[in-house]
């Protein structure tokens, strides 16, 4: 058990850092608010709807994932079922072996995240090149990501340029157009020299078996142009019901993700080309990751597999933005790695992140910005009260302070003279003091200074004001 890692990590974070992190989210809150407010009268019933798509898909995940199988296998595509991340690596080590290649390229996607599958894959002696500007950086720098859309936005574009310099990718410069044609032109032979490309899906039609892969910069396109192999790794929770899904999913994905109207490129992927066709993979798979999603989606908070990892939950939570993904110590940062993360390590390993749950101020700001309207407040309260039970988060240090104030809130008397000396708490040394388990809590949060205790003498003077 790790106790209130999230404060202790926000606590000790470079200022830089929290500036950066500070800045990229409040950027993509503004344009998200604005592109939504804009476009849409009835956001809250769009959020409803695009919720209820996606409930239906996984409430049938039954029937719509055979479904889906057998119309991918009618288009040519090879499908294969991953029960555990072992499995898929398995499965995706032994494709990329009997290909003899030993150059992969790989777009942006959290499964393969969950797979740790670029290192995998550099194990046995394979070059998988994150093609994702943001994951190439991270790459560079034997970094992990720290958000599920811009993956680098715990870094400064000082911090990019320098490490382009350091690995040989030119003299500093930050000027992002440099950077990113350094990149582009370092990329461009692994494209071409490449005999594998691995992809995730941000969805997959039962209807007719379509992969669709979003990027906002061709690199997935890209990488498909080059290779002869197409690998798309997807959770078992991607499967969608019909294709006529997808603009209303797409329309919401992309507003809340960067706040664009439209992605740069949405790839509608049907299958490995056929004889008409100058280009493309002569051959395509989908390895299917459960991953226990499966024993999640009969389960008590089945709502967090609806998620369309947009990243909003995380922009806009107060602590997320105080303490980075890094704190979050998984794949999934945020509101949603809070409830995603402890349930993805399943029966046995959940207790590992279960702490995080008790890092949520539960102020609601995640649900309120969801677009598949998730109940993230309400999943994230569920989790904490799973781990109570279980006793995988032990000395609940939060209750006695809890039961203290209740006793306080419950009588006029003692709320009275607690308002006049609650200045003492300024201070008082809480850390030293014998609290028994609530003196953990104090020991990793710092409160702020003490400035109430007015409200009612306000209120006194405006009516005694009025009345005269
Ligand atoms: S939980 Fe909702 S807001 Fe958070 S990443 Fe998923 S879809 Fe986006």
């Amino acid at each position: 058990m790790n106790r209130q890692a999230v404060d202790a990590f926000a606590s000790g974070l470079d200022s830089e850092v929290r500036q950066a992190i500070e800045a990229g989210t409040a950027r993509v809150i503004e344009n998200r608010s604005h592109t939504l407010a804009e476009d849409y009268s009835d956001l809250d019933g769009l959020r409803q709807l695009a919720g209820q798509v996606r409930q239906h898909a996984l409430d049938h995940l039954d029937r719509y994932l055979p479904q889906a199988e057998r119309r991918l296998r009618d288009n040519g595509v090879q499908v294969h079922y991953a029960p555990s991340a072992d499995r898929a690596l398995e499965i995706i080590t032994g494709l990329v072996r009997a290909s003899g290649t030993r150059v992969v390229t790989k777009s942006k996607s959290m499964a393969s995240e969950e797979l740790d599958l670029a290192r995998r894959l550099a194990d046995i002696g394979v070059e998988a090149l994150e093609t994702d500007l943001g994951e190439f950086v991270i790459q560079l720098d034997d970094d992990h990501p720290s958000h599920i859309v811009a993956p680098i936005i715990h870094k400064t574009r000082r911090n990019v340029a320098d490490s382009f310099a350091k690995h040989g990718l030119g003299d500093f410069d930050d000027d992002p157009e440099v950077i990113t044609r350094r990149a582009r032109r370092f990329m461009r032979d692994k494209f071409l020299a490449a005999g594998v490309t691995i992809t995730g899906a941000n969805f997959i039609s039962a209807e007719s078996g379509r992969v669709a892969i979003v990027t906002n910069e061709g690199n997935a396109r890209f990488g498909l142009a080059g290779a002869d192999i197409h690998i798309a790794l997807a959770g078992i929770e991607k499967v969608i019901a019909r294709d006529r899904d997808l603009p209303l999913l797409l329309s919401l994905l992309v507003r809340s993700a960067t706040g664009q109207r439209i992605s740069s490129y949405v790839e509608l992927v049907s299958g490995p080309r056929s004889a008409s066709q100058p280009s493309g993979p002569r051959e395509m798979h989908v390895v299917f990751l459960d991953s226990n999603r499966s024993r999640i989606v009969g389960g008590q908070t089945r709502e967090i597999l609806r998620c369309i990892r947009c990243g909003a939950c995380m922009n806009t939570c107060p602590v997320y933005r105080q303490s980075s993904g890094h704190a979050y110590r998984g794949v999934y940062p945020g509101p949603v790695g809070t409830v995603l993360g402890p349930l993805l390590k399943g029966e046995d390993g959940f207790g590992e992140l279960a702490d995080l749950a008790r890092a949520s101020t539960l102020c609601g700001a995640c649900g309120d910005v969801c677009p598949v309207n998730i109940p993230l407040p309400d999943l994230i309260a569920r989790v904490r009260a799973r781990s109570h039970r279980e006793g995988t988060v032990s000395g609940d240090a939060g209750i006695p302070s809890m039961g203290g104030y209740s006793l306080i809130a419950r009588h006029p008397g003692l709320w009275r003279l607690a308002m006049r000396f609650g200045r003492v708490l300024n201070w008082l040394p809480l850390r030293q003091l014998p609290l028994g388990v609530s003196r953990a809590w104090f020991t990793s949060r710092t409160l702020p200074r003490w400035r109430g205790g007015y409200f009612r003498r306000w209120l006194r003077s405006r009516k005694e004001g009025q009345d005269a």
